[in-house]
């Protein structure tokens, strides 16, 4: 692979590695992006084989308002569509779906809820010296509403158990403003936004030797050699040795991987079988009322009218099924549904070309996100820390500190690492 000289290397091509390609680039940076596998995307993408576009990785552009991904979907004339503005759920209490009352009683628990955990932070945080609790062991317990409430925070929202959960990093890193769902899929935006860029495909990286004034990646496609690299593979791939470094990261680098593990979602798709809806909206949601243990899936019907229910798995459950596989993905959904439908599921929804993704047993992701494991709630600030003077540097979502776990918390810790890059640059003239 001859590339010429280069000022950076790019490991990665998800959110964050192409948001330092294109940062990089525009600051005047000679770049190559080294992407595993056969995609650009990472962990996000958009599957066309239900007939239309359904993404097994990332779904929303969250946080629209500090969405780096927003006006440049834009400037492409890729459509974005306001779930917000359409967003409906019901919820299913075991015999019936929750009434007016009900609902907004679940409404209220939802804030208690809130209130309740940033209360226990405070006291944590007025403790001199007490050990930073889990999530869970801040939430609220024994409310007709809390398990469900810990559940979703828990392994719907962050991928994981509540109390594998740091609660600080939860309460940082914790999402607001409007939620966009670009049309063709968040897999089809970021190819779109790798066009032109200088992405080599099926080239994984097994060794990255720093040591040395530049920095060099080995593969089977060879050697290449840059004056700097960003590294932005997952925390479950960094974890799990797939790349080796030569020296050795740095202890506190490391160990920030360790303590950021990677949590699980999967999502299921499964496509209508005839003209039947549920009694269910475009974008309904449905979810159960849940028993302190209890595990579930969610659902969001039919997103844009189109002919399809997405099932969402997260945490233990997310990682059961996944070991178990595509067909005990398909039929714990089912199940579900059926809970909340009888026999109608069955009738409604199809098993034969249903969609799963598999992110737990991928190589390149081994997991979905990543959530800091309690009383590591600085581990984010360390795993982005320069290394060899800021010739490598790690970024990607489990690195932002507010939008973790986001494509717009990749893209902009990608662009953070390149900047810092480019600013040391040697003078012009100066030898490299
Ligand atoms: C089911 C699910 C739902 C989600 N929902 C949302 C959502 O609605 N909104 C949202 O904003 N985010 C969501 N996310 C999170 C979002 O997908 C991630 O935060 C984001 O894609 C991470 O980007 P990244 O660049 O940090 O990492 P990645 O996308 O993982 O990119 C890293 C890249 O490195 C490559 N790689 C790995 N090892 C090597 C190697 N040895 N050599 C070369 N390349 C390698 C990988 O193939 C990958 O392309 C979801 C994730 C999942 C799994």
């Amino acid at each position: 692979m001859d590339v010429g000289e280069l000022d950076l290397l790019v490991v990665g091509a998800g959110a964050a590695g192409l948001g330092a390609a294109r940062e990089a680039m525009s600051l005047g940076l000679s770049v190559r992006v080294l992407e595993a596998r056969g995609r650009v995307g990472g962990r996000a993408r958009t599957d066309l084989s239900l007939g239309h576009p359904m993404d097994l990785g990332a779904t929303w552009l969250h946080a629209a308002q500090a969405n780096p991904l927003v006006p440049l979907a834009e400037a492409r004339g890729l459509a974005l569509f306001d779930h917000d503005a359409v967003r409906s759920a019901r919820v299913w209490l075991g015999d019936h779906w929750a009434g007016e009352a009900e609902a907004a009683d679940y409404e209220r628990a939802e804030r208690d809820w809130g209130i309740a955990v940033r209360l226990a932070a405070a006291r944590a945080r007025a403790r001199e010296g007490g050990r930073a609790p889990s999530l869970a062991e801040a939430a609220p317990r024994g409310g007709f509403w809390d398990a469900t409430l810990t559940h979703w925070e828990g392994p719907v929202i962050a991928a994981a158990e509540a109390s594998a959960i740091d609660l600080d990093d939860y309460l940082a890193t914790l999402l607001s403003g409007t939620n966009l769902l670009p049309r063709e899929g968040c897999g089809h935006l970021l190819e779109a936004l790798a066009e032109g860029l200088p992405v080599t495909l099926g080239a994984p990286v097994s060794r990255i030797d720093w040591g040395g004034k530049r920095v060099r990646a080995e593969g089977d496609f060879g050697a290449l050699e840059a004056r700097a690299a960003v590294v932005t593979v997952s925390t479950g791939v960094l974890a799990g040795g797939g790349i080796a470094f030569s020296p050795a990261l740095p202890a506190a680098v490391e160990e920030a991987a360790h303590d950021l593990p990677m949590g699980l979602l999967e999502k299921v798709g499964l496509p209508a079988a005839g003209a039947d809806r549920l009694d269910t909206p475009a974008f309904g949601g449905m979810e159960r009322r849940l028993e302190e243990g209890e595990r579930a899936m969610t659902f969001v019907a039919w997103p844009f009218g189109r002919g399809h229910l997405e099932g969402f798995a997260g945490g233990s459950l997310a990682w059961e099924l996944s070991r178990a596989g595509e067909a005990a993905m398909v039929e714990f959904a089912f199940s579900e549904l059926r809970r909340m439908h009888g026999a109608r599921a069955d009738r409604a929804l199809r098993r034969e070309g249903a969609v799963v993704s598999a992110w737990g047993r991928d190589p390149w992701a081994r997991g979905a996100y990543a959530a800091a494991r309690p009383s590591r709630g600085g581990a984010r600030r360390a795993l982005s820390a320069p290394v060899g003077g800021g010739r490598l540097r790690l970024a990607g979502e489990a690195c932002h500190p507010s939008l973790a776990g986001t494509l717009a918390g990749a893209w902009l810790s990608g662009a953070e690492a390149a900047r810092e890059v480019a600013a040391l640059r040697p003078a012009a003239g100066a030898r490299a």
